[in-house]
């Protein structure tokens, strides 16, 4: 089925800009994920930043994209790189980021087109316009200067998970920051995202209004936990994203110290050796090539069923939608010594919200009880309130644009305390343009 119907056309203006900078998002303006915001001056000089999906049930799309001949990628998640195949099949659209983001992008894409496939939902590009999209791509290292037209724009380490940037552009008339997702902590993966002096800054508020509780506290938390239930015998399935929170989750386990016999499963064991492939994006490739070495590694049949008897299972989904954690969850859902460590936010609709929610979880189509103790603990790898509101003040920011976040709940807070501390706050939506002139 094809979304963007032939002949229709984008929500972005024909207009052209008359003065200072005219920025236009097709999804994640008011919303989490889904991102795609392309920023034009009166030039005509035009950018795409990020072209993603939310990958949510059912997923939400972003409008479809006006013709743009370059996009930059800010990191490789389906939120916001999910529609990049499409740009590269329609307009040729070259595809701009991180080599680390370049080589995850394929198997992140392959694996939405197969989850749309399963789940029978819709998407605009086919599987050969993901080929299309990998030869547009364009690699670029940190700090790398390109000039393009009459802009000159850079990519900055935006934390997060590894190869993700931010996006620092100077145009005639401004200077930009827009900072994909990122976070100013550093985690066992990355290092911390650092603030840029500039004109406008465009900022993810996945966090807003929320305080992250102090890493080590939570850290500690987790392991507590894991120590309770090996200690009874039981074993700890801990559902985790493929893409960063798996590799910083085994990091965390191996660290510790403690004596475990964990196995990691699913497509975060594969992109964990695409990241050692480039060490430059990462805080210590030696933590993470020791941690991969020490956990045993499920690869067959026979290792998922030796993985029953571990102390720790680390695995995707990290929302218990489908992938081997729901195999995990059935064979260990009859021993109430086991436990699920979830590791993540749980989307409303995901198999993790319905489990911590009503203690079920659909299994083959059924939804099934659920008897073991259900845990969850915050390892995000997003800014939270305070850090948001730090790094818009080091940045020093004339306008802060508010994207990425709830317009409900993380939005009004993050206005309030950043209008507290003078700058003029924007907060865009989808479909909408915006011109900043001062
Ligand atoms: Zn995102
Ligand atoms: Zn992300």
């Amino acid at each position: 089925m094809v979304l963007y119907s032939p002949g229709r056309t984008s929500s972005y203006p024909e207009e052209a800009v008359k003065e200072g900078l005219r920025f236009h998002y097709l999804g994640g303006g008011n919303e989490v994920g889904n991102v795609g915001c392309i920023l034009e001056d009166a030039t005509g000089t035009r950018l795409l930043l990020d072209y993603g999906l939310a990958p949510t049930d059912p997923p939400r799309y972003p409008n479809e994209a006006p013709k743009v001949t370059d996009c930059i990628i800010t990191h490789s998640h389906i939120d916001h790189l999910g529609m990049a195949p499409w740009l590269a099949s329609h307009h040729s659209t070259r595809l701009h980021g991180t080599a680390l983001t370049g080589e995850i992008a394929r198997p992140m894409w392959n694996d939405c087109y197969k989850v749309s496939r399963i789940e029978g939902y819709p998407l605009s590009w086919d599987k050969r316009d993901i080929d299309e999209a990998v030869d547009l791509w364009q690699a670029h290292g940190f700090d790398e200067k390109i000039t393009f037209h009459n802009w000159k724009w850079r990519l900055l380490r935006a934390g997060h998970i590894p190869g993700a940037a931010m996006v620092n552009i100077e145009t005639p008339t401004h200077r930009i920051l827009f900072t994909g997702d990122f976070d100013t902590r550093d985690s066992g993966l990355v290092n911390g995202a650092e603030p840029v002096k500039c004109d406008i800054l465009f900022i993810e508020g996945t966090y807003g209004g929320r305080s992250h509780p102090p890493k080590q506290h939570e850290q500690q938390r987790f392991l507590d936990r894991v120590t309770e239930v090996v200690g009874r015998g039981g074993t700890c399935l801990v559902p985790a994203f493929a893409n960063g929170r798996t590799q910083d989750v085994l990091i965390l386990l191996h660290k510790s110290g403690l004596n475990l016999n964990v196995h990691i499963d699913g497509m975060g064991k594969f992109l964990a050796k695409l990241y050692l492939e480039h060490p430059e994006y990462l805080r210590s490739s030696d933590d993470l090539e020791a941690a991969l070495a020490w956990a045993k590694k499920v690869s067959s049949k026979s290792d998922r069923k030796k993985a029953l008897d571990a102390d720790v299972i680390i695995t995707t989904s990290g929302m218990l939608d489908g992938g081997p954690s729901i195999w995990y969850v059935n064979r260990l859902r009859d021993n109430p010594e086991n436990a699920i460590l979830l590791t993540g936010y749980q989307a409303r609709g995901s198999g993790g919200k319905k489990l911590l929610d009503q203690g079920k979880l659909p299994i083959f189509g059924t939804d099934t009880p659920i008897d073991l103790e259900v845990d969850q603990f915050t390892f995000s790898t997003h800014s939270g309130h305070d850090e948001i509101i730090n790094f818009a003040q080091q940045c020093e920011a004339k306008h802060v644009v508010i994207y990425h976040a709830d317009p409900v709940q993380a939005r009004p807070p993050l206005v309030v305390a950043l209008e507290a501390q003078g700058h003029t706050v924007h907060c865009p939506i989808n479909g909408e343009s915006y011109t900043i002139v001062d």
